[in-house]
């Protein structure tokens, strides 16, 4: 079944980000776990933008476990991030939820977020493969890697490779942190997969003083680029405060990134 993601002489799948291609340099996806009011993401924007963040990236539609928790602000989410994109030129990516949305959401964004929650949802993944955006595809948090390349091949199936897998932590024994990072699949699908491979330390620790040494663990591990929840308050932000960093750690993360990247 995973024949193609699996087949080393097929040549790695290259996938552009404004005028960068994944996997030359580093990439960074950025922004608040929630789409927030206008005011506060023209801050967070002019923030990333001024990091030299790649994608601004923010839930309008958040798939949270308890259901009585903020579930994102939806359609009005959406038109905060068409604002935002228009007004600071910058390449954006939600997350969607029901395939009742795609139109809506293609509309505005550029990448395509597939959450850990709906990586099994196959019409979900065919439907947003056939729109021929990049997809960044979160493993299923009890997912194996296996289960996670069969997702990613029914979205090549549909004509669409550009598919960046994300690690995003799994579920194990240990409860210390909110999940746990499984960097293993990071080195083992740089080596056996076509995919670029992205990491997310923010949901893979649940903890924010864990995002920074994480995020350059998985670096040297071989990630291609890093998606991290952060907010110009993080104590502030709507969700996932409690794993949300702040600018300046943010700005310390890619500097560093960026020395490691030369070293591996
Ligand atoms: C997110 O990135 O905001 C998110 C909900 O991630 P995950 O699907 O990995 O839990
Ligand atoms: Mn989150």
């Amino acid at each position: 079944m995973i024949q193609k993601t699996m087949d080393l002489s097929s040549g790695k799948v290259k996938i552009k980000i404004g005028n960068k291609i994944i996997s030359e340099e580093p990439i960074f996806f950025a922004g608040p776990c929630s789409v927030e009011d206008i005011d506060t993401m023209r801050k967070i924007a002019k923030e990333l933008k001024a990091l030299g963040v790649d994608v601004l990236r923010g839930g309008a539609y958040k798939p949270r476990t308890s259901p009585y928790d903020f579930q994102g602000l939806k359609g009005e989410g959406l038109e905060i991030l068409r604002t935002i994109k228009k007004e600071f030129q910058m390449i954006i990516s939600t997350e969607i939820l029901d395939v009742r949305d795609i139109e809506k959401v293609m509309d505005v964004v550029d990448i395509i977020q597939i959450g850990s929650r709906n990586m099994y949802n196959y019409v979900l993944l065919e439907e947003a493969g056939k729109s021929g955006k990049p997809i960044i595809l979160k493993r299923g948090f009890s997912a194996t890697v296996n289960e996670w390349l069969g997702a990613a091949e029914y979205i090549m199936n549909v004509g669409n490779e550009q598919v960046i897998l994300c690690e995003r932590g799994i579920r194990t024994f240990e409860t210390t942190t909110r999940n746990t990072l499984d960097l293993n699949s990071v080195a083992y699908l740089k080596k056996y997969s076509r995919l670029p491979v992205f990491v997310d330390p923010s949901h893979g620790t649940g903890v924010r003083d864990l995002v920074k040494p994480m995020a350059l663990s998985g670096v040297m591990a071989g990630a291609d680029g890093l998606l991290i929840e952060t907010h110009v308050e993080p104590e502030e932000a709507s969700s996932d405060s409690q794993q949300t960093i702040d600018m300046k750690t943010l700005g310390e993360i890619m500097k560093k990134t960026n020395e490691i990247w030369r070293l591996r």
